[in-house]
C-alpha cells in the first residue's frame, strides 16, 4: 500500500499563479451599421438632408457609446462609400458578433407621418418572394426582443413618436445569423422629425438610447478570466473563482491547458485545507504518524521543489500528509500535468472518503479493469457523479486532465457536497 500511495497518488492540481485580476468585461461584440452610402444616398430630407449622412454621424456616435460601456464595435461602413447589403451582411457573419444593428432615417408619401419605429425580421410574418435564413427564422425572438428594448429606449429618452415595431423582410435584418434590428430613427419627410435630426444633440440622444436597449438586451457580464468566454466550462469556472478555488494569470484561466501536480494540490488545499492541518498539528498530523516516518518534521527535499518554487508550501504540506510522493530519481514533479486517475485517487483521499466502500460497476470502462490501481477511487467518484468518463466506455485513466476539466470536476464535487 506504501508504493500505492508513494507511486500513484502524486497528483492533482490547480491553477494559480500570485495574480488575482479583476473581473473583466466580457468583450460582446456589436456590429453597427450606417445605411446607404456612396452612391445610395438613402431618403432625401424636407431640408435637404441626406439619410446616408444622419446615418453616417448617428452610427459613430453609437459605436462611441457601445465601445465606451465596454462593447467590442465594428462598423460595416466606414465612410461615406456604397457597400452592397449582401456584402454588409457578409461582414457581418465574418465579425461574428452578438447582434447586428442597422441605423436608418424612414421617409413617407405623407408629410404627417413621424416618430421612431424598429425593424426585425418575424417568422410568423413570412414573405414568400424573401424567404430569410434558417438562424433569423429562429433568432425570431431574440431580434424581436431586441428590437422592443431598443424601441422602448428611443421613445422614452428621444420623445420621437412611438411608430412600434415592424416585422420587415428588409435584407440585412433577415439574411444574418445573429439577433438583427434596423433602427428607423425619424422620418426625414417629416419637417418636425427632419428639424431634429439635423440636430446634433438630437442624434446623440438617438445614439444614447440605442445604446441604452442595446445594453438592456445584453448585459456586460463580469467574466472571471478574459479567455473562458464562451467556454464549455465557463460556469464552472466562474463559480469556482467565486468561491476563491481558482485564479488565473493576467486575468487568464488558459482551460485547455493541462493541469499540474501543484496547481491540483493548491485547488485542493482550498477545498480542504490540508496544509492548515498540518501545521496546527503542531507539524506532524495523527494520520501521518500512523503510517509514515517521521518525515514532516523536516521538509523533504527534491531536486525540483526549491523553496522558491510558488507552490513550495503547499506541496511540503501534501508531501507531509502522505497525499503526495517523490518519484525514485529524487524528484516531486510539480508541474508535472496531472492524470485523471492520480486525479481519482487524490480526491478521495483527502476527502477521506477512501474506502473499501463497494464500487462494483455502475459504469463499466473497459480500460479500467478491477485490478487497476485506482479502479476503487474512480468507479466510486463515477457513481457518485463526480467524475466521468472521457465516453461511456472509457474513463482513459492515464490521460492528463486540462484545466477546464478539473475545474468541471471541482463543481461537481462542490455541489454534490454542499451543505
Ligand atoms: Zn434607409
Amino acid at each position: 500500500m506504501r508504493d500505492f500511495y508513494t507511486g500513484l497518488i502524486k497528483l492533482l492540481l490547480a491553477a494559480v499563479f500570485l495574480v488575482a485580476a479583476p473581473a473583466k468585461a466580457l468583450a460582446e461584440k456589436i456590429v453597427v451599421d450606417a445605411g446607404h452610402g456612396g452612391s445610395d444616398p438613402g431618403a432625401i430630407g424636407v431640408n435637404g438632408l441626406y439619410e446616408k449622412n444622419v446615418n453616417y454621424n448617428i452610427a459613430q456616435k453609437l459605436r462611441d457609446l457601445l465601445a465606451g460601456m465596454g462593447y467590442d464595435v465594428v462598423l460595416t461602413r466606414k465612410a461615406d462609400e456604397y457597400i452592397s447589403l449582401a456584402d454588409r451582411v457578409a461582414m457581418t457573419d465574418e465579425a461574428k458578433p452578438s447582434l447586428f444593428v442597422s441605423v436608418h432615417a424612414n421617409s413617407h408619401p405623407n408629410a404627417n407621418v413621424s416618430g421612431a419605429m424598429v425593424l426585425y425580421y418575424d417568422k410568423d410574418y413570412p414573405q414568400d418572394s424573401y424567404p430569410a435564413s434558417d438562424a433569423m427564422t429562429a433568432l425570431t425572438p431574440e431580434s424581436k426582443k431586441l428590437a422592443e428594448l431598443v424601441q422602448q429606449s428611443i421613445v422614452k429618452q428621444t420623445g420621437f413618436a412611438d411608430k412600434g415595431l415592424l416585422p420587415s423582410a428588409a435584407y440585412v435584418i433577415r439574411m444574418g445569423q445573429v439577433p438583427s434590428i434596423l433602427v428607423e430613427t425619424a422620418f426625414l419627410s417629416n419637417s418636425g422629425d427632419a428639424a431634429r435630426l439635423a440636430n446634433d444633440t438630437v442624434r446623440q440622444q438617438l445614439a444614447q438610447a440605442v445604446a441604452n436597449g442595446i445594453a438592456a438586451y445584453l448585459p456586460l457580464t463580469k467574466a472571471a478570466f478574459s479567455d473562458i468566454s464562451r467556454h464549455w466550462a465557463q460556469s464552472a469556472i466562474t463559480r469556482l473563482k467565486e468561491k476563491g478555488l481558482v485564479e488565473g494569470s493576467g486575468g487568464r484561466f488558459e482551460p485547455d491547458k493541462p493541469m499540474t501536480r501543484a496547481e491540483w494540490l493548491t485547488i485542493a488545499d482550498r477545498l480542504f485545507h490540508f496544509s492548515d492541518k498540518q501545521q496546527t498539528k503542531s507539524g506532524l498530523s495523527v494520520q501521518v504518524a500512523a503510517q509514515a516516518t517521521s518525515s514532516t518534521v523536516t521538509a523533504q527535499v527534491y531536486k525540483d521543489l526549491p523553496q522558491t518554487h510558488w507552490s513550495y508550501k503547499t506541496m511540503q504540506a501534501a508531501i507531509g500528509l502522505g497525499y503526495v510522493g517523490g518519484y525514485e530519481d529524487g524528484s516531486i514533479r510539480p508541474d508535472q500535468p496531472v492524470t485523471r486517475a492520480e486525479v481519482a485517487v487524490l480526491l478521495e483521499r483527502m476527502t477521506g472518503a477512501i474506502s473499501d466502500a463497494p464500487w462494483k460497476a455502475a459504469a463499466d470502462f473497459k480500460d479500467v479493469p478491477a485490478s487497476y490501481w485506482a479502479a476503487g477511487s474512480i468507479y466510486r467518484l463515477k457513481q457518485k457523479g463526480i467524475m466521468e468518463g472521457i465516453t461511456e466506455a472509457t474513463f482513459s485513466p492515464g490521460k492528463s486532465m486540462t484545466r477546464a476539466e478539473m475545474a468541471a470536476m471541482i463543481d461537481r464535487y462542490v455541489a454534490k457536497t454542499a451543505p
